[in-house]
């Protein structure tokens, strides 16, 4: 008998048809003698329809109402999939995120698991009942409904895992696994049977939204393997989630394009200590993450300093700097929402010399002009224009991933 954690994308549960399928899937992995831990999202674009809705009432909604209406959506998948498993005659305790013993920080829409007390769930396994949990949000320290960021049940579904010690942990979406790049971006795309944390790390904090970083950062921290399968395809194995300490072979094993992007810049920034630190640090008290940043060469004791964020948050970030710039007597201030983030990833990448060089040319040769650069030792990262985005995808995945 296996303990299994199971998660299911919104994608998986749009209709109740869809719930009705889900729910026998599971019904028959019980019967083959598993406890079972379903960890839900919410239907369909439910999550995107409760922001819009929110939107056409408040310019900016604030962020602690904006949690107990986006959390909502899971509850709503909780009670329908125990509603179809008990249908099936099968017992289904449905637990939200509090009663699951999930505590979070109080960063409202982006809040941190802190600690998971699982008593209840396991008493509840114990008594052989299917649990399904609501994935995505948990309860802050002053006892307020928070939720986890955008893709955040697959960080309920790990860090679950991990806290009930789960023999397996089973993430089931709309793809067969994951693949060297968005397969409905790029039909070319193929699939990958085996990848390391560091590598899926790369690939969601690049923009591939098939698995939430901070899941796949929390799988590595408490080393929990996972599994990403498709929820309708009748057969195949996935992609296996691991530790990978080497790998022999392809130096690059994926690429990824970001269409989220926003370029801020400030002009003539005087370039003395301190100035990149009273930037940032604003940005940072405003709990924005900023991506890649690229300074101008000096000239007369002045620098211009572009940066990405998500777009989501370049309004906030723009108004922060037009304040800022202003305080330490820069010049102009520019806000580009058209850009994208181009990447490739690899861990054997760094054993490889002239794999920037091949890419700058696959996008030369492309005409996709890049705008700022960014390099580690397992990924680099283009800036380039939106409409040029899926051009320079295709370039780059010819050049690096389909020999
Ligand atoms: P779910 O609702 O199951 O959480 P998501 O929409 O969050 O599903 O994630 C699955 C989607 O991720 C796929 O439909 C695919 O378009 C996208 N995706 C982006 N990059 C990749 C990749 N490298 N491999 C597989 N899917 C990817
Ligand atoms: N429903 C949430 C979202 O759409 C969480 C998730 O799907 O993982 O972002
Ligand atoms: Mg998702």
């Amino acid at each position: 008998m296996s303990l299994i954690v199971q998660k299911y994308g919104g994608s998986s549960l749009a209709t109740t048809e869809n719930i009705k399928y889900v729910a026998k899937k599971i019904v028959d992995r019980k019967k083959q003698k598993n406890k079972l831990v379903v960890v839900v999202s919410a239907m369909g674009k439910t999550t995107d329809n409760l922001i819009k809705m929110a939107e056409e009432v408040h310019h900016c909604p604030p962020e602690k109402e904006m949690d107990i209406l986006l959390s909502t959506g899971e509850m709503v998948s909780v009670a329908m999939l125990c509603m179809a498993i008990e249908e099936m005659g099968e017992a289904a305790e449905g637990f939200v995120g509090h009663c699951a013993g999930i505590r979070t920080d109080n960063f409202h829409t982006k809040a941190r698991i802190q600690t998971i007390e699982p008593s209840r769930i396991i008493s509840e396994l114990k008594k052989e009942s299917i649990i399904v949990l609501a994935g995505f949000q948990g309860i802050s320290p002053d006892n307020d409904i928070t939720t986890l960021g955008r893709g955040g049940s697959d960080l309920t579904a790990v860090a679950i895992s991990a806290a009930i010690k789960a023999d397996l942990c089973e993430i089931y979406t709309d793809v067969k696994g994951i693949y060297t790049t968005d397969p409905h971006l790029l039909p070319n795309a193929r699939l990958i049977r085996e990848l390391s944390y560091e590598e899926l790390l790369e690939m969601s904090s690049a923009g591939a939204r098939v698995m939430f970083s901070r899941a796949v950062e929390f799988a590595k921290k408490y080393n929990v393997p996972f599994v990403v399968k498709s929820t309708f395809a009748e057969k195949g194995e996935g992609t296996m989630v691991k530790e990978i300490l080497l790998k022999e072979g392809a130096d690059v094993s994926a690429a990824a394009l970001d269409e989220k992007q926003a370029k801020l810049t400030i002009f003539r920034v005087p370039d003395r200590p301190g100035i990149s630190s009273r930037i940032f640090s604003s940005l940072g008290k405003a709990n924005i993450n900023v991506d890649v940043i690229v300074q101008s060469v000096s000239k007369e004791k002045y620098a211009d300093i572009s940066f990405t964020v998500n777009i989501s948050e370049a309004e906030k970030a723009f108004s922060i700097i037009k304040e800022v710039a202003k305080e330490i007597n820069a010049g102009n201030t520019s806000c580009d929402m058209e850009v994208a983030k181009l990447t490739i990833i690899g861990i054997g990448m760094m054993h490889h010399a002239g794999i920037a060089g091949k890419m700058f040319s696959a996008l030369a040769d492309a005409g996709v002009n890049i705008e700022m650069i960014s390099t580690s030792e397992t990924k680099i990262s283009c800036i380039v224009k939106r409409s040029e985005g899926k051009k320079g995808l295709k370039a780059v995945h010819r050049e690096f991933l389909e020999k």
